[in-house]
């Protein structure tokens, strides 16, 4: 490895969690660096399905140390709770997470707030999953945020908040029966709140000494690089760094001690919530790719949109990200096919010169293979047209592949490296 990021190449739901539970097995360690609960990342293991939102997919196997970074704004409650259902399954959690002191804090507030602007927008509402992230990295830039390290002086937080709720009163941004609700989910907060202090630490400290020890670390993105804040389909975005380059800031490690930056891209497009989405099937096609692939939004249970491979969006993420290598899961959506489209470039420009609600995709056609491809253990075991596929998308992002992901189990992975 020994640091190895796997960061979402389209706009999420790539099948990240799959791909850093498969690669664990190496792993000393996985590091989360931003984002929080409006994450998804869906495992299954054994048959058994496991969605996590703020604990890195490490965490499922017992010998891995989980880090959530200074990037992440972590929810109290959500992330106990999290902790205590993998514990209460059989997974141990002591001395294995380790969240950083200089993460953010959503609170109940944050939620509010996310909720309300999203109403107020109506049609023109971003699609958040209401989780309080946007929200609270605002307040993070405003410098009026609540970091974890001040949860050890619990009686100071509950003054910030009690300040926050008097903001919210005076400036009409809740009403009296709203105000009523929050304070409900308080005690719940403070209780949370309190009981992840023993897995509190300075994590990029943590992590530069596992660096050098020769550890395994495995940095796992959330969501994808179209929904970066500086470098997606602005304003239809998530409100962190979600590239390659937010790694540092993230953790609180080197650039240089980064060495592999993988991309996830799914075989064929999809996206959650508003925005534009150039190769987006809004036909038969479309609806075969949602119901095969079973895409619904593992945070808010949203159907996704679906649309074929945007070569032409997987070669800008990249260069964003300067990929090493790309990594293609949920190749077998696309078994029973008779033909596959990828858009190889856009026919008036690129993005972001021209604004992708006007891009006009430039197709390609492929045949399908029409056959079953869930159990191959080798890329020369898959049928000819699907080699010829995957080929056609290395050549297209110019960068190879390592692994094709043929199934939602852990051990439905081709390894393309010899
Ligand atoms: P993430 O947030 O990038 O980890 O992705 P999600 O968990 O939101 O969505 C990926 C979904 O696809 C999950 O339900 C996975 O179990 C599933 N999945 C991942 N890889 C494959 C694959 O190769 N084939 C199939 N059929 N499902 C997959």
């Amino acid at each position: 490895m020994p640091v190895t990021a796997i960061l979402g190449a389209q706009w999420g739901d790539e099948g990240k969690g799959k791909i850093v539970d498969s690669l664990c097995e190496h792993a000393d360690v996985v590091a989360r660096f931003q984002g929080g609960a409006n994450a998804g990342h869906t495992l299954y293991i054994n048959g058994k399905e496991t969605i996590l939102h703020q604990l890195p997919s490490g965490i499922m196997h017992p010998k891995v140390e989980c880090v959530l970074g200074n990037g992440m704004v972590i929810d109290p409650p959500e992330l106990w709770q999290e902790m205590n259902n993998l514990q209460n399954q059989g997974f141990p959690i002591d001395e294995r997470v380790h969240i950083s002191l200089q993460a953010q804090i959503v609170t109940p507030i944050h939620k509010h707030l996310d909720a309300k602007t999203e109403l107020v927008l109506g049609s023109a509402a971003i699609g958040t999953t209401k989780r309080g992230i946007g929200p609270c990295y605002a307040d993070k830039a405003n410098r009026s945020g609540i970091q974890v390290r001040e949860l050890r002086e619990i009686n100071a937080v509950q003054q910030k908040v009690n300040e926050k709720m008097e903001q919210l009163r005076r400036n009409n941004l809740a009403t009296a029966d709203e105000i009523q609700s929050l304070l409900q989910f308080m005690d719940q907060f403070y209780m949370a709140s309190t009981a992840i202090l023993p897995y509190v630490t300075d994590t990029s400290t943590l992590l530069n000494s596992y660096i050098h020890a020769g550890k395994n670390i495995l940095v796992e993105g959330a969501q994808g690089t179209l929904l970066d804040i500086d470098f997606g389909s602005y304003p239809y975005v998530t409100s962190s760094n979600t590239i390659a380059g937010s790694i540092c800031t993230g953790l609180g490690i080197g650039p240089k001690t980064i060495d592999n930056i993988i991309g996830v891209y799914k075989s064929y497009t999809t996206r959650v919530g508003a925005g534009p989405f150039p190769t987006e099937q809004l036909n038969a096609i479309g609806d075969y790719l949602q119901r095969t692939g079973k895409e619904f939004g593992a945070t808010t249970h949203r159907k996704r949109r679906c649309g074929w491979f945007d070569a032409a969006l997987g070669k800008y993420s990249t260069r964003i990200n300067g990929f090493t290598t790309a990594v293609i899961t949920k190749l077998d959506i696309l078994d029973q096919l008779d033909q596959i489209q990828i858009c190889t470039h856009y026919e008036n420009g690129s993005f972001p010169e021209i604004d992708l609600q006007s891009a006009v995709p430039h197709y390609i056609s492929l045949p399908g293979w029409q056959q079953t491809t869930a159990q191959t253990h080798r890329l020369s075991d898959l049928p000819k047209a699907a080699q010829q596929y995957l080929r056609k998308i290395e050549e297209l992002l110019e960068i190879p592949i390592t692994y094709v992901s043929i199934g939602k189990d852990r051990r439905q992975l081709i390894c393309l490296e010899s």
